[in-house]
Protein backbone atom coordinates (compact mmCIF):
# COMPACT_ATOMS: atom_id res chain seq x y z
CA UNK A 1 0.00 0.00 0.00
CA UNK A 2 0.72 3.54 -0.98
CA UNK A 3 2.52 5.86 2.08
CA UNK A 4 3.11 9.12 3.15
CA UNK A 5 5.02 11.42 5.42
CA UNK A 6 4.28 12.66 8.64
CA UNK A 7 5.84 14.45 10.93
CA UNK A 8 4.53 15.95 14.39
CA UNK A 9 6.40 19.58 15.71
CA UNK A 10 6.26 21.92 18.34
CA UNK A 11 7.91 24.87 19.32
CA UNK A 12 10.47 22.55 20.98
CA UNK A 13 11.07 20.72 17.97
CA UNK A 14 10.29 17.67 16.00
CA UNK A 15 8.17 15.35 17.78
CA UNK A 16 7.41 12.11 15.53
CA UNK A 17 8.18 11.04 12.15
CA UNK A 18 7.20 8.32 9.86
CA UNK A 19 6.23 7.01 7.02
CA UNK A 20 2.27 5.60 7.39
CA UNK A 21 -0.58 4.72 5.52
CA UNK A 22 -2.80 6.70 7.17
CA UNK A 23 -2.91 9.42 9.63
CA UNK A 24 -6.43 9.83 11.66
CA UNK A 25 -7.24 12.59 14.43
CA UNK A 26 -9.80 14.69 15.14
CA UNK A 27 -10.32 18.52 13.29
CA UNK A 28 -12.41 20.97 15.01
CA UNK A 29 -15.01 20.01 11.80
CA UNK A 30 -14.66 16.36 13.36
CA UNK A 31 -13.40 13.14 12.20
CA UNK A 32 -10.52 13.61 10.12
CA UNK A 33 -9.02 10.59 8.16
CA UNK A 34 -5.89 11.24 5.61
CA UNK A 35 -4.65 8.96 3.19
CA UNK A 36 -1.80 9.30 0.48
CA UNK A 37 -3.18 11.18 -2.16
CA UNK A 38 -5.39 13.63 -0.59
CA UNK A 39 -5.89 17.08 -1.44
CA UNK A 40 -4.19 19.48 0.00
CA UNK A 41 -5.60 21.50 2.92
CA UNK A 42 -5.15 22.72 6.76
CA UNK A 43 -7.18 22.21 9.54
CA UNK A 44 -7.19 23.45 13.24
CA UNK A 45 -7.20 20.37 15.58
CA UNK A 46 -8.64 19.73 18.44
CA UNK A 47 -7.07 18.05 22.03
CA UNK A 48 -6.66 14.52 20.86
CA UNK A 49 -4.65 11.50 20.13
CA UNK A 50 -3.18 11.42 16.41
CA UNK A 51 -3.01 7.57 15.09
CA UNK A 52 -0.59 6.44 12.73
CA UNK A 53 -0.99 3.30 10.93
CA UNK A 54 1.68 1.69 9.63
CA UNK A 55 2.63 -0.90 6.81
CA UNK A 56 3.34 -3.64 9.57
CA UNK A 57 -0.22 -3.39 10.38
CA UNK A 58 0.59 -1.28 13.75
CA UNK A 59 -0.49 1.95 14.56
CA UNK A 60 1.55 4.77 16.47
CA UNK A 61 -0.04 7.39 18.70
CA UNK A 62 0.29 10.66 19.24
CA UNK A 63 -1.24 13.27 21.93
CA UNK A 64 -1.61 16.96 20.74
CA UNK A 65 -2.94 19.61 22.28
CA UNK A 66 -4.29 21.30 19.41
CA UNK A 67 -2.53 22.81 16.83
CA UNK A 68 -2.87 22.47 12.58
CA UNK A 69 -2.47 19.63 10.38
CA UNK A 70 -1.24 20.78 6.99
CA UNK A 71 -1.69 18.38 3.73
CA UNK A 72 0.53 19.10 1.23
CA UNK A 73 0.98 16.06 -1.71
CA UNK A 74 3.91 14.37 -0.41
CA UNK A 75 3.62 15.52 3.29
CA UNK A 76 1.37 15.96 6.33
CA UNK A 77 2.60 18.09 9.08
CA UNK A 78 1.14 18.38 12.16
CA UNK A 79 2.05 21.76 14.20
CA UNK A 80 0.81 21.30 17.65
CA UNK A 81 1.95 23.45 21.10
CA UNK A 82 2.62 20.13 22.77
CA UNK A 83 2.93 16.68 21.61
CA UNK A 84 3.96 13.26 22.80
CA UNK A 85 4.31 9.96 21.31
CA UNK A 86 2.38 7.38 24.16
CA UNK A 87 5.25 5.78 25.01
CA UNK A 88 6.84 8.40 26.37
CA UNK A 89 3.73 10.04 28.26
CA UNK A 90 4.35 10.21 31.90
CA UNK A 91 1.26 8.68 33.20
CA UNK A 92 1.61 9.77 36.81
CA UNK A 93 1.84 13.38 35.76
CA UNK A 94 -1.33 13.23 33.58
CA UNK A 95 -2.97 11.89 36.59
CA UNK A 96 -2.18 14.40 38.97
CA UNK A 97 -3.05 16.53 36.44
CA UNK A 98 -6.05 15.45 35.93
CA UNK A 99 -6.64 15.98 39.23
CA UNK A 100 -5.55 18.98 39.65
CA UNK A 101 -8.00 19.99 37.04
CA UNK A 102 -11.17 18.61 38.63
CA UNK A 103 -10.56 19.98 41.59
CA UNK A 104 -10.71 23.32 40.58
CA UNK A 105 -13.84 22.87 38.40
CA UNK A 106 -15.08 21.35 41.24
CA UNK A 107 -14.53 25.16 43.39
CA UNK A 108 -17.73 27.18 42.65
CA UNK A 109 -16.26 30.83 43.44
CA UNK A 110 -13.78 30.51 40.15
CA UNK A 111 -13.72 33.36 37.55
CA UNK A 112 -14.70 31.83 34.14
CA UNK A 113 -11.15 32.55 32.38
CA UNK A 114 -9.86 30.39 34.62
CA UNK A 115 -12.83 27.69 34.44
CA UNK A 116 -11.68 27.47 30.96
CA UNK A 117 -8.02 27.08 31.56
CA UNK A 118 -9.20 24.68 34.07
CA UNK A 119 -11.38 22.79 31.26
CA UNK A 120 -8.36 23.10 28.73
CA UNK A 121 -6.08 21.38 31.10
CA UNK A 122 -8.52 18.73 31.84
CA UNK A 123 -8.98 17.77 28.11
CA UNK A 124 -5.13 17.39 28.04
CA UNK A 125 -4.86 15.31 30.98
CA UNK A 126 -7.70 13.33 29.64
CA UNK A 127 -6.26 12.79 26.49
CA UNK A 128 -2.38 12.01 27.80
CA UNK A 129 -4.19 9.23 29.84
CA UNK A 130 -6.08 7.62 27.09
CA UNK A 131 -3.10 8.18 24.64
CA UNK A 132 -0.63 6.24 26.95
CA UNK A 133 -2.52 3.97 27.13
CA UNK A 134 -3.41 3.53 23.59
CA UNK A 135 -7.51 3.42 24.59
CA UNK A 136 -8.75 5.86 21.78
P1 LIG B 1 1.13 19.67 33.75
O1 LIG B 1 0.17 20.38 34.67
O2 LIG B 1 1.42 18.27 34.17
O3 LIG B 1 2.38 20.48 33.43
P2 LIG B 1 -0.02 20.65 31.30
O4 LIG B 1 -1.18 20.14 30.51
O5 LIG B 1 -0.19 21.97 31.96
O6 LIG B 1 0.36 19.50 32.36
P3 LIG B 1 1.46 21.47 29.02
O7 LIG B 1 1.55 22.94 29.29
O8 LIG B 1 0.44 21.02 28.03
O9 LIG B 1 1.28 20.67 30.40
O10 LIG B 1 2.90 20.91 28.54
C1 LIG B 1 4.12 21.42 29.04
C2 LIG B 1 5.24 20.50 28.57
O11 LIG B 1 5.21 19.28 29.32
C3 LIG B 1 5.15 20.08 27.11
O12 LIG B 1 6.45 19.95 26.59
C4 LIG B 1 4.46 18.72 27.16
O13 LIG B 1 4.82 17.91 26.06
C5 LIG B 1 5.00 18.17 28.48
N1 LIG B 1 4.06 17.29 29.19
C6 LIG B 1 2.93 17.66 29.83
N2 LIG B 1 2.34 16.61 30.45
C7 LIG B 1 3.12 15.53 30.16
C8 LIG B 1 3.04 14.15 30.50
N3 LIG B 1 2.06 13.65 31.26
N4 LIG B 1 4.01 13.33 30.05
C9 LIG B 1 5.03 13.81 29.29
N5 LIG B 1 5.16 15.09 28.94
C10 LIG B 1 4.22 15.96 29.37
Amino acid sequence: MKTIKVSVVTPDGPVYESDVEMVSTKAKTGELGILPGHIPMVAPLQIGAVRLKLEDGKSDMVAVSGGFLEVRPDKVTILAQTAEQSDEIDLDRALQARERAEKRLQEKQQESIDFRRAELALQRAINRINVANKQL
